[in-house]
């Protein structure tokens, strides 16, 4: 179950791997992409951290919620910012990370007019949640949904432009919610 305190450490955590993967993750966007994943989280983490992440679930929520919008830019930035906002509104009635999580994916495809298997994010968080559901989510499974990324062709986002030449690469965004994943699990929520 989500606590205001485990909250604060998963995104401390989450703080912690995009600032040390920020060169990785821009190194992922360039072949695919535009090089500036990492910066751009980078940039968002910072201001969550710099945010005032106390209160209650749906405080933090909403607090890292705006500080992704105003500060990551880019197609991450409204995507991660719509993830927080949902989670905020469904952290009123409920602390589970299932029923959470789920109002996340629903804000990602809706925002993103996307579905998992288009080489995106989603194809991190849907079958992660899949995973969390059935008992199965650890740092092996998350690093196996982030490989799986690698033979997808991209229909969405900049990777698409590509085409079949977007088939060999890690997707960027993918990555950066495996450390979000990653640091939810050590956390421990
Ligand atoms: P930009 O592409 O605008 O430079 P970023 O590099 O920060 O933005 O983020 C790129 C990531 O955003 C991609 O790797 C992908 O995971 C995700 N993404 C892009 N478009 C979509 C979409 N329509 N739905 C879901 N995720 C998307
Ligand atoms: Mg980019
Ligand atoms: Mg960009």
């Amino acid at each position: 179950m989500f606590t205001p305190e485990n909250l604060r450490k998963t995104l401390e955590l989450f703080n912690e791997k995009i600032q040390i993967k920020k060169d990785y993750l821009s190194e992922l966007d360039t072949p695919i992409g535009d090089g500036d994943h990492g910066n751009n989280m980078a940039r968002g983490m910072d201001a969550v951290m710099a945010a005032d992440l106390s209160g209650d679930l749906p405080a933090i929520f909403k607090a890292t919620a705006m500080a992704l919008i105003s500060k990551v830019g880019g197609a991450s930035g409204p995507l991660y910012g719509t993830a927080m906002m949902e989670m905020m509104k469904a952290s009123k009635d409920s602390n589970d990370p299932e029923m959470l999580l789920k109002a996340a994916v629903a804000g990602i495809e809706k925002r993103g007019n996307s579905t998992a298997g288009e080489k995106t994010m989603l194809d991190l968080w849907v079958p992660a949640v899949e995973n969390l559901n059935n008992g199965t989510l650890n740092p092996a499974t998350i690093e196996i949904l982030v490989e799986k990324t690698k033979n997808m062709k991209a229909t969405k986002g900049r990777a698409s432009y590509l085409g079949e030449r977007s088939i060999g690469h890690i997707d960027p965004g993918a990555m950066s919610s495996a450390y979000l994943f990653e640091s939810m699990i050590e956390a421990g929520v």
